[in-house]
Parts: C-alpha cells; structure tokens; sequence
C-alpha cells in the first residue's frame, strides 16, 4: 500500500558546488513543460491518498509564483486531511507571497537549506543566503502558521574545527526550529567539487564532529530519532518515517524514486528526457530475502530500530530465533540491545551501523 508521496522539483537559482541532486538551473520554459508533464505523471495515482507528501528537490521555491501555485496544487490532492505536507525551500527563493501560497494549500512542515552560517564555508559552497535571510523567513513561516520548520546542517568541512561547528550549532540553536538533519560533507563524483579536487575531513574527525553534534543538540532538547536526524517534542519527519519503516511510496519527477507494488524504480534524471514523456528507467521486483534485507538496514537507522511485531507480521518469523548468533555476538559488545518490543542499535554502534547491519544479515542470501 503506497504511503507517502514524493515529488522532486529539479529546479534552483543557483547550482552549489557539492551538489549532485537532480536540477538545472531555473528556466521558465522547462518549468512549465515539467509542470505538465508532472501533472500527467499524476493522472493514473488520481485516487491516491496519503498521510505525507513532501515537495523536494532541487528547489521548490525556485519555481515562480504561479509555477508554485500549480504546483501545489497538483501535490495537495494527494493529501489526506490532517497528513503532513512538507515543502523543501531555500531562503532567498522563498518571499511571502509563496509562505502565503503555503499556508493556503495547508503545507505544515517546511525544510529549509541552510547548510552552515559560516560565510566562508557557505562561500565554499556555493550558497547564495544569508543568516538574516534564514531568520526572516523563520519569522515569516511562524507568522503563517507553519511552525514545523526543519534546518538541513552539514559539517566536516575542509579544516573545520569542533569550535567552529560549535559557533554554527549555536546559530542552528538560536533559531527555534523543531528539526535538524545534519550529514557530513561528501565529495560525489561529478560535481564541482570533485572537479576541483577538494577533499573532506578524514573519518576520525568527522566522528568527533558527529559526536559533539549529538551532544549539543542532546543538550538543547533535540533527540536523535535517525542516524542523522534530531527533532524537539516529537516533531519527527513523517515521510522520512515511511523510509525507514520500509514502506510504499510514490516518487514523481525527474530524479525521483519509488517504491510500490514492491517494485523499486527510478525515475529519469534528465530534465529533458522528462519533459518529453520518459518517466521510469529502472524497475526492480523486492522479493524473499532482499526485502528481508531492506527492511533491517532500514529500519536499524531509526533509534527505535525493529519492531519485533511488525517484523513477524511482515516476514512470519521470530526475529531474535533467525537472528539468535549474531544478535548475541553483537549484543556482547554493546552494539546492539533490545527490549520486549524491539531491537537497536547501540549509541556505541550507531556510526559503524553499515559495518553492523553487514555483520547481522550475513547469512542472508539473495
Ligand atoms: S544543493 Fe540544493 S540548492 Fe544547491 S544546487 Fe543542489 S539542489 Fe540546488
């Protein structure tokens, strides 16, 4: 059963040098193809409702003002009354007329890109806003209504020191935001970066970053839900949530992907090739172990990790009998730990959980 909704905008004002999402630069012309070739990649989910839609990209609010509206428009209808409707935005792309737009389309959660507040670092990147920016769109989000309001925080960059992170979390702090998604810098192929040859901060230091992260936000009131995301009195991402419980979703646009009828498929990530009529590109079937597989790599990001019972419902068997050994193992070095209803990753584990996950489901085969 499809969940959620996803719908990637492939459109920015400016491209930043880390990136390697699926966008091109804002153009008028390609965002009114994209908008009726998106609505036409609607049409067959036309009685679809779900509980989370999420607008991301790119960058949504690049789009102009009536491109916006049309947009969400086409992303609302598939809103269930009360579902969460998050829209991925940018600063200096976002004026009032558009947080007016959302409010009247009921949007009630809003991710902003922040990155840093680091002039050098946001020079670095190639990022266009400014603290001011970010603060006055907070106010104006409020202003409207839309309270639940989540700050993307990268860190690890090129001689960043744990001072220097700490002045930007104090910043992240300042601003009052229900949520935060940190994730370290990485060099992707093909992007700027790459091109220039500029290198991330070492793994060891990294972690430390990660851990100071942990510490601060601990302390602040956030609580770290997932690997890299901490939300303050229970504003955790619903359509996150979807992922990581290993459920359906639609994904629509360019560069998109879904999940449904247990077949996992992306979507193309040429703009053009999209605005002509291509959609789908790869499909794959989940079956048997690979979905087994899935489901524990997952699930296991989440603090709260298995559900013994969803994890029986879904795969008629008892988790801690299949998994007995390796359980035990990786219980003995504090790694893992469980309780009546679910099993975890240890504080100790969680930034080795790829190491982990690899260890448990070794006898899987697929
Ligand atoms: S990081 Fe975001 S704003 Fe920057 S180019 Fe990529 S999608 Fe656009």
């Amino acid at each position: 059963m499809i969940e959620a909704v996803y719908i990637h905008v492939p459109f920015c004002s400016h491209i930043c040098n880390y990136c390697d999402f699926t966008k091109v630069f804002y153009n008028n012309g390609w965002a009114e193809q994209y908008l009726k070739m998106l609505q036409k990649e609607a049409t067959p989910y036309a009685d679809l409702r779900v509980n989370s839609v999420y607008l991301g990209g790119g960058t949504p609010s690049a789009l102009n003002q009536q491109e916006f509206e049309t947009l969400l428009l086409i992303a609302r209808k598939f809103l269930k009354q009360n579902g969460e409707f998050t829209v991925e935005v940018n600063s200096e792309s976002c004026d009032e007329n558009k947080v007016k737009l959302m409010a009247k389309y009921q949007v009630n959660r809003v991710s902003i890109g922040v990155q840093t507040f680091n002039p050098e670092y946001l020079k670095l990147l190639g990022r266009k806003h400014s603290e001011e920016q970010v603060i006055s769109l907070i106010k104006m989000l409020k202003e409207h209504g839309i309270t639940n309001i989540s700050a993307d925080l990268m860190f690890g960059f090129p001689r960043e020191t744990k001072k220097v992170l700490g002045q930007d979390l104090q910043k992240y702090l300042e601003l009052g935001v229900e949520h935060i998604s940190c994730y370290p810098l990485q060099i992707e192929e093909h992007t700027i970066f790459a091109n220039q040859g500029i290198k991330a901060l070492n793994d060891d230091k990294v972690y430390a970053m990660y851990e100071e992260i942990n510490r601060v936000l601990a302390k602040a009131g956030y609580s770290r839900y997932e690997i890299s995301n901490f939300a303050k009195n229970e504003h955790v991402s619903k359509h996150n949530l979807v992922y990581w419980h290993d459920q359906e979703y639609l994904g629509l646009g360019p560069g998109s992907s879904g999940y449904v009828a247990k077949v996992r498929y992306d979507n193309t990530k040429s703009i053009i090739a999209y605005n002509h009529g291509v959609t789908r590109i790869n499909e794959h079937l989940i079956q048997g172990n690979e979905e087994e597989f899935e489901y524990i790599m997952l699930n296991l990001r989440l603090k709260s990790g298995i559900d013994f019972k969803d994890y029986q419902k879904r795969f008629n068997k008892v988790f801690l009998e299949v998994f007995s050994q390796k359980v035990k193992m990786l219980v003995g070095q504090n790694l893992m730990s469980y309780d009546d209803a679910h099993i975890y990753i240890t504080e100790k584990g969680i930034y080795i959980s790829n190491s982990i996950i690899a260890e448990l489901t070794l006898n899987l085969d697929y």
